[in-house]
């Protein structure tokens, strides 16, 4: 047969697409995904054929390559999967996972139509913010709040509404740089707010601020220092202080907190982290915080404090580009419902629960992925259970331990990165850390419900 005969039997796109298969992978599957996959495998039979081979070239051989292809084409990129890496707010994991009761709420909302911006008792237009207000206020004791799209928007649109073209009074100790690109400079240059820094890297003292006053003076501004400590010889100026100078100045001071807790976490080891209600009793005329830090909610950032100075905010147009949708209002209003019983959050906010998980709980999960693990791998690897550390994450509590159980795994056919790579790439993905020559799963971080699945994807990546 010559080159020519052979590519002339390739089978035909619309030919499979009328075939019982093909109409088959049409019922379930895109048409354009479909067609593509047809015509990737074609392409390829061609190409074989080109090159001198003798493929078999009927669709009933091959429908598995092109279905497998369909398959592969038709899966989302944006991919659940399960976090055995022991950090909790883990920033490229999709930090906070929703709890139960939020994630019920978005569906409930995002299916249907809701009175987002409209009064149902007057029935007439409303505002979008007036839903969340009071119970964030309630919550943190707050005059006033207005929630954006993330906390860099919020200190953002703090720093464009109050200080624009003016200085911004910030400690040298606290110029910090969050993951990613959020650098206090540079969010400040982007605001057109003048940053006037003010002390050194480790002590900052009030006259600082006091001596730095001008005419030209915008905000006192507070950065948490949430991913580093300074420790040694340092001094910082507690929020109460500086409230007190901008108030007597008439400056707005703005405390972005970062993180933001509503409960107090010393109860649990936790230090370091001030609660938004504290800093507002303190006397911050301005508190911002991340939605989908410790609070445990969707992303979002949330702005606390003055009335006049909120109202000030719902003016400034830049809020319509950083305004938040139903789906997060839906999970955020329901977040912070939960936390209305403190004892319910601790137990029904996953971020919360985890961070605050007696050691007990996490080495009787770690136990039963490791007696699950022998049953079916005792010939492919070393398992034990070994103290660990977990950690935060997403900023949070760089130096706080979070002492914890992982199942480490030692493979005895394969190298450790191998095996880290086959449970990356599988589905669902698995992420692990290795250490030395094992591979370590936080039990923490692995939710109960997805403890079988785990095992079955370390079964798979060692068939
Ligand atoms: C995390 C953080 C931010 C940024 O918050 P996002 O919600 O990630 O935008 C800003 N400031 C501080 C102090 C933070 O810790």
């Amino acid at each position: 047969m010559t080159i020519q005969q052979k590519l002339s039997r390739l089978p035909q796109i619309n030919e499979c697409l009328k075939s019982p298969h093909g109409q088959k992978w049409l019922e379930s599957y895109y048409r354009t995904i479909v067609v593509r996959s047809i015509r990737e495998v074609i392409d390829s039979l061609r190409k074989e054929i080109l090159s001198g081979a003798e493929p078999d070239v009927s669709l009933d051989t091959v429908a598995g390559d092109i279905e497998s292809l369909i398959r592969r084409h038709s899966a989302y990129r944006l991919l659940p999967l399960i976090n055995a890496s022991g950090v909790v707010i883990h920033t490229n994991l999709g930090r906070a996972i929703l709890s139960d009761r939020a994630i019920e709420n978005v569906a409930s909302i995002a299916g249907g139509y809701s009175n987002l911006e409209y009064e149902i008792t007057k029935g007439k237009r409303g505002k979008r913010y007036s839903h969340i207000k009071n119970i964030i206020t309630e919550l943190t004791g707050a005059e006033d709040a207005i929630v954006v799209n993330n906390n860099a928007a919020a200190v953002l649109i703090c720093l464009d509404t109050f200080a624009k073209g003016k200085e911004v009074i910030t400690s040298r100790g606290e110029l910090v740089e969050i993951g990613g690109s959020f650098r206090i400079p540079a969010v400040m240059q982007a605001s057109g707010a003048i940053l006037r820094e003010v002390g050194t890297t480790n002590k900052t003292h009030l006259s600082d601020y006091e001596n730095a006053l001008c005419g030209n003076t915008g905000l006192l501004l507070k950065v948490h220092q949430s991913n580093y400590k300074v420790i040694g010889f340092t001094e910082e100026v507690p929020i109460s202080d500086l409230a007190a100078l901008g108030k007597e100045f008439r400056i707005p001071v703005v405390d972005d907190l970062g993180s933001g807790s509503l409960i107090g976490l010393e109860q649990f080891g936790i230090y370091g982290e001030p609660t938004v209600q504290e800093v507002i009793q303190q006397g911050a005329d301005l508190v911002t915080f991340s939605g989908d830090k410790l609070l445990g909610g969707p992303q979002s950032g949330i702005i606390v404090g003055k009335e006049k100075l909120i109202q000030q905010i719902q003016k400034n147009p830049m809020l319509r580009a950083m305004r938040i949708d139903k789906m997060t209002f839906a999970a955020l209003e329901a977040t912070f419902m939960q936390y209305l019983d403190e004892e319910k959050a601790l137990r029904d906010i996953p971020t919360l629960k985890m961070l605050t998980q007696p050691e007990k709980d996490i080495r009787k999960r770690a136990r039963k992925i490791l007696s699950l693990l022998k049953k079916s791998l005792s010939d492919h690897a070393e398992m034990e259970i070994i103290p660990d550390q977990s950690r935060a994450g997403g900023g949070s509590l760089p130096e706080t331990n979070f002492p914890t159980f992982s199942v480490s795994l030692k493979p005895r056919n394969m190298s450790v990165n191998a095996l880290e790579k086959k449970l990356r790439s599988g589905t669902p993905p698995v992420i692990a850390r290795i250490q030395g020559a094992c591979l370590l799963f936080d039990a923490r971080t692995v939710q109960d419900k997805e403890v079988k699945i785990l095992v079955n994807c370390v079964k798979a990546a060692f068939e």
